[in-house]
Order: C-alpha cells, then sequence, then structure tokens
C-alpha cells in the first residue's frame, strides 16, 4: 500500500481543472482564490514598494497578452505551444509572473534561466528549449544579447522587464529596447485576442513552463510542466495549510487570513515560481519581491513590508545563525513562520535558529522541479526538526529499496517514488530520461527516504540521503555530467569524476578528482594546474558551478564495467575517503 497523507489534511476541494490556463486558475474568482478586491498587491517591489493591485494585475495581463499577440502575431487558438516558447533570463521583477500568464493566455510556454548564468549557459537553454523571444532585465543585458546572438534569436525580439532604479545604480531601461510596460501601453489600444477554446483534458497536455532539471543524471533537461501540474500543487498547498490559516483568522470575521511573504528566491526556480509566487498570489498574500540576496536589504525589507512568512533556503538560515548580533539590529517581530526546502535543514540549524526565535515556526518542505514541487512538508502544528513533514492531499509515496522491495514498515529506507496530479508531464526531446524517471504513474525521485511515526501520530518523510548525480549549493542544481564534460575540454584532462563534499556555508560543493594527460609536463605543479582548471570553470560557468570543493588528481577514475563513474561516496567527513567506494 502506497504511503497517502495523514487524516488532518484536508482533501482538495475539487479535482485540480484541466480545462483551463494558470492564469484563468490564478486572477479569475471562479477557481477559489481570494476576491481579487479583498487580496493584498499580488507583488510589491522590496526595493521601491511599487506595487499594483490584483485587480490592476489582472488587467495589465490582459493588455500585455494583447501586445504580444500583435508583436509577434500570435493567436490562442492557431499553432502549437512550442511556436510561442518565451525565455525570460531576470533577476525577481514585478512583471515576471505577469509576463507569464499573458503567454499563457495565448497559449504559449514560459522558459525562466538562472539569472546566475553565463552566456554559453543561457545559449544552451534557448537552443534546448526553441525561444523564439528573450526578456531580459538591464544588469544581465550583455550577458543576454551575446547568448542571443549564438542562439539566432535576433536583437529586435529581446525585450527588457523593469528592475527598480535602487538596484541599477540610478540607470532606466535603455533607450530603443521595448519594455513590458510599452507593451501594456500598446496593449491597451488593441483588441483582446479570442479566448482559449480548450477542451477537458488540454490543460493537462499542454506545457505552460520549461524549467531546467538534471534529474537523476546527466545534463540539464527542460522538464515540461503543465497548466494543470502548477494548479493541482497551488491547490495541494493551499488545502494543506488551509487548517492552520483558518487559526489565524481575526476573531469573529469569516474572512480568509492573508499575510506578507517573502520573494527572494529565484523565480527561474519551482520553489520561487510554485510555492512563493502562484500558492501565494493565489490565497491573496503579497509577495515582496527582491531581486538579489544581500544579507542587510533582506533584513530591511522584513522590517519595513513586515513580512509574516519568510521563504528560504538552508544557507540563508545558516547565515542567520552565525549573525545574531546583526539580527538584533532589526524589528523581525512580524515574523511567526519560516519555511525552508530546495536542500536539506540540518536539525542543528533549525534548532539554533530557534533558540534564536523561540516563536517562530520553522517549516521544512521537499520537492522537485519534477513534481512541480511541494510533496511533502511539517505543518506548524506538528513540526519535527529533521522531518520534511506530511505528505500533500493527492499524493501517494513508495518507497522502493535497491533491490526493487516495496517497502511497508518505518524506518526502513528506500527510493522514494512519487504519485500526484502535480508530477509533470516529462523531460523535452529525452526518451531514454523519462523511461528512468517516469514509471507507473510515478516519478523515480532518486532520493532515499524513510517514513517515520512522529509524536503526534503521524507520518513524517524524511530524507536521508542522495542516490542521484546531482549536487545541490545553496539549493541550485549543480549536474556533475554537465561539469566532468566542460573539465575534458580543457587540456590538461584526461579523465575526471566530480563529487560533492558537504560546506559549511553553501551545504555542498563541488569536488573535481582529475587524471591529468600525459602531455603535462613535469614542471607543472599540481597547485598551478589546479588554479588553471579552476578559471576554465569560473571563466564559463555560473559562479554556484564552481569547483570550491577543490581538485585532487589520481591516476585513474573508478568505473564500472559499463564505464558508470563510481562517484558515491558513503562517507562525506573523510574528504580522502570520499571519493568513490
Ligand atoms: P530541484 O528540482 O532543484 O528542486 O531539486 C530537487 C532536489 O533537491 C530533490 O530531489 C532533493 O535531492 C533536494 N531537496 C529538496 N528539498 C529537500 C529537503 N527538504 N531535504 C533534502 N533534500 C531536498
Amino acid at each position: 500500500m502506497p504511503f497517502t497523507a495523514p487524516s488532518w489534511v484536508p482533501k482538495l476541494p475539487f479535482d485540480p481543472p484541466d480545462s483551463i490556463p494558470i492564469s484563468e486558475f490564478i486572477l479569475e474568482e471562479h477557481y477559489g482564490r481570494h476576491p481579487l478586491g479583498y487580496s493584498k498587491p499580488p507583488f510589491t517591489c522590496g526595493l521601491s514598494g511599487k506595487n499594483y493591485s490584483a485587480l490592476e494585475v489582472r488587467e495589465r495581463v490582459d493588455y500585455l497578452a494583447r501586445g504580444l499577440a500583435k508583436e509577434f502575431g500570435w493567436h490562442p487558438n492557431k499553432g502549437s505551444e512550442w511556436d510561442k516558447v518565451v525565455a525570460v533570463f531576470s533577476v525577481n521583477t514585478l512583471d515576471t509572473l505577469p509576463l507569464a500568464w499573458a503567454t499563457h493566455r495565448l497559449g504559449g510556454i514560459q522558459s525562466p534561466a538562472n539569472a546566475a548564468y553565463s552566456a554559453a549557459e543561457l545559449e544552451y537553454q534557448l537552443k534546448d528549449c526553441g525561444a523564439k523571444v528573450l526578456f531580459t532585465c538591464l544588469p544581465l543585458l550583455k550577458t543576454a544579447q551575446e547568448a542571443a546572438q549564438k542562439a539566432g534569436i535576433p536583437k529586435n525580439r529581446i525585450y527588457i522587464l523593469e528592475v527598480p532604479k535602487e538596484f541599477t545604480g540610478g540607470k532606466g531601461s535603455p533607450s530603443g529596447m521595448k519594455t513590458v510596460d510599452d507593451f501594456i501601453r500598446e496593449g491597451s489600444r488593441l483588441e483582446r485576442p479570442e479566448p482559449l477554446n480548450w477542451e477537458q483534458g488540454h490543460g493537462a497536455k499542454r506545457t505552460a513552463f520549461l524549467c531546467y532539471s538534471s534529474g537523476t543524471s546527466g545534463l540539464p533537461k527542460g522538464v515540461m510542466i503543465s497548466h494543470r501540474n502548477v494548479i493541482a500543487n497551488t491547490m495541494q498547498i493551499t488545502a494543506y495549510d488551509k487548517p492552520y490559516r483558518d487559526t489565524k483568522r481575526q476573531p469573529g470575521t469569516q474572512s480568509d487570513y492573508i499575510e506578507n511573504v517573502l520573494g527572494l528566491l529565484p523565480m527561474s526556480h519551482i520553489y520561487g515560481l510554485v510555492v512563493i509566487c502562484h500558492a501565494s498570489v493565489y490565497r491573496g498574500d503579497s509577495v515582496i519581491v527582491l531581486p538579489k540576496f544581500e544579507f542587510a536589504t533582506f533584513l530591511d525589507s522584513i522590517q519595513r513590508f513586515k513580512i509574516n512568512s519568510l521563504y528560504l533556503v538552508p544557507p540563508i538560515i545558516i547565515l542567520m545563525t552565525k549573525n545574531k548580533d546583526v539580527l538584533a539590529k532589526y524589528d523581525l517581530s512580524s515574523v511567526w513562520s519560516v519555511f525552508t526546502g530546495a536542500a536539506p535543514l540540518g536539525k542543528e540549524t533549525a534548532e539554533d535558529l530557534q533558540k534564536i526565535f523561540p516563536s517562530w515556526s520553522i517549516r521544512q518542505g521537499y520537492g522537485l522541479t519534477e513534481t512541480c514541487t511541494v510533496v511533502c512538508s511539517t505543518n506548524p502544528d506538528d513540526i519535527w526538526f529533521g522531518s520534511s513533514g506530511s505528505l500533500l492531499p493527492g499524493i501517494e509515496c513508495k518507497i522502493v529499496t535497491l533491490e526493487g522491495n516495496e517497502v511497508t514498515g518505518y524506518d526502513q529506507p528506500g527510493e522514494l517514488l512519487v504519485k500526484s496530479p502535480s508530477v509533470v508531464l516529462g523531460y523535452l526531446h529525452n526518451d531514454k530520461a523519462n523511461k528512468e524517471t517516469f514509471q507507473d504513474g510515478y516519478m523515480r525521485t532518486g532520493d532515499e527516504a524513510v517514513i517515520r511515526k512522529a509524536p503526534s501520530g503521524h507520518e513524517h518523510v524524511f530524507i536521508v540521503d542522495r542516490i542521484k548525480e546531482l549536487i545541490k549549493v545553496k539549493g541550485h542544481q549543480v549536474a556533475p555530467a554537465e561539469l566532468e564534460a566542460h573539465l575534458l575540454t580543457h587540456p590538461a584532462v584526461n579523465d575526471c569524476a566530480i563529487i560533492q563534499v558537504p560546506d559549511d556555508a553553501a551545504g555542498e560543493v563541488p569536488k573535481a578528482f582529475v587524471v591529468k594527460s600525459p602531455a603535462v609536463g613535469l614542471e607543472e605543479s599540481d597547485r598551478m594546474l589546479a588554479r588553471q582548471i579552476q578559471k576554465h570553470v569560473e571563466d564559463h560557468k555560473a559562479r554556484y558551478k564552481w569547483i570550491t570543493g577543490g581538485i585532487e588528481f589520481i591516476d585513474a577514475i573508478p568505473k564500472s564495467p559499463s564505464g558508470k563513474i563510481l562517484r558515491r561516496c558513503q562517507d562525506h567527513e573523510d574528504d580522502d575517503a570520499a571519493m568513490l567506494d
């Protein structure tokens, strides 16, 4: 029998609709969203304070869709969604999600790229997703232009998402380049395109977002996330959180509790995209948008905007616990909840934060791009440090041992398999990875988990190890295969393997084992060679992929008879033993 949500978790109020685009679910009131007129402004800039009301956002999305339809000649009911791929390479902005929803109105796809990417990394995504147009922001314009040129996107198909002047050092949008505001202004004078004529099942088949994840092995792949996937996880999160949110209602009123939440994590990653943006906006909350992590600005905006819930990743919590004195300079009394995900939060770190803020509710969630985010999370009334909490409604899980036997009891480890209406359509152009990952209605997570019974009597999921080839640096994905392929392009590298090693600040970082090429002269010191190889990575890869765990030279890379690198380490404490068992 698969594991399911505990009995206290409310069921979904209705089946996640499969005949509407996300934009309709989020911006219209018939699907249970918080009434538009009583919602907080969906997005508020954490630097300038600028925002639009929920009704204004709905109107802006409408006008933007009209403007995009005219500019690109897109018709909602003509052509495939793959003819209408809008790539976004930007820090978080007020318009990033409205742009997605306007694209969805026209039956198109948004493919968001990590704002830390180098031009080469962005070029890979632009080519792979077949983007026709690119939206970027001023600070990233140069990188975006370089990548677009190499990917064959003409200059006049690059557009600007505005970021506050506080972030650009006073600079405005470059003259001669069209901005989202220009589209909206033009769109307000244009006819509305006809509505999407979707039938039952269309929203479950059509891709809405194409995010990138390496999955259990290999290079980053386009993950096809349907409209229904996003709608389903938004509903699952909302239903799961409803009991505690009901207890937060003002006494004597029936109106739902709404709050200010922190919108710091990248909207290009599934956690920022679905948990922070979609679920919050649906519930009527305001997302306080920050373009970049900077400790003082982060604390200052909590104080200034009286933020109630912080959505974080473990490295930020670690930084907070190590800087108690800095925290004391700010009034953080509006906060009651911290939610963390994307990488494991150590029990000790959670305890340290709790000591500083005894009243805060420190919750952990677990999810993946491939499950369109949350599979399980702790509830404010049932917190257990180290646990990733209970399953959300509508989710079934199996735990399967390496030998392929299903585990039915507690405390028995095995790979976690997930079935949910939020499990994505699959990887773009990759049948092999699809066959390996999506089997019999379940998604193989590549994570090792156990189910334990909490003191409350409810079942909790503990993620105990990662079986797959993935390194999580500050919550970002680093695919060992990508770094290995890059290292092999350096003339001094004959063979190599990348593994993860623990890191106090980042959680984990990549470390390389390198077999030198015979061409390397004896006079070349290991230190100099290591520096050259590091530089080769630094010149071409995003900063979080840099090999900060060090480079070690060895004679041969241990491999299985089929040539697979044996990179798995059992003991991360011992660096020497970390390589290959
Ligand atoms: P991504 O697709 O980038 O969200 O990465 C998903 C992966 O992040 C999962 O398969 C896990 O390996 C890891 N992860 C996410 N949340 C947690 C968590 N709460 N505890 C441990 N690992 C996590």
